[in-house]
């Protein structure tokens, strides 16, 4: 299995999830579920998981389906 790295945090993936292939922290996980939208660190959030999915859209995803 190929090591991943949080894409909020950057800190080595030990546990999380993955979205798309993409890995976030329990800890950053958290903090995400327990964001109100509106919140600055929400946003932060979404714009850093917005960026890695844009990075890598193209051939292997499709976004239309993507929500946060
Ligand atoms: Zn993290």
């Amino acid at each position: 299995m190929k090591k991943q790295s949080c894409i909020i945090c950057g800190k080595p993936l030990t546990d999380g999830i993955i979205v798309n292939g993409k890995g976030i922290c329990k800890s950053c996980e958290e903090r995400l579920i327990n964001l109100e939208p509106g919140n600055d660190f929400y946003e932060y959030y979404k714009e850093s998981i917005r960026k890695n999915m844009i990075q890598t859209r193209g051939a292997e995803y499709n976004c239309q389906n993507y929500h946060l």
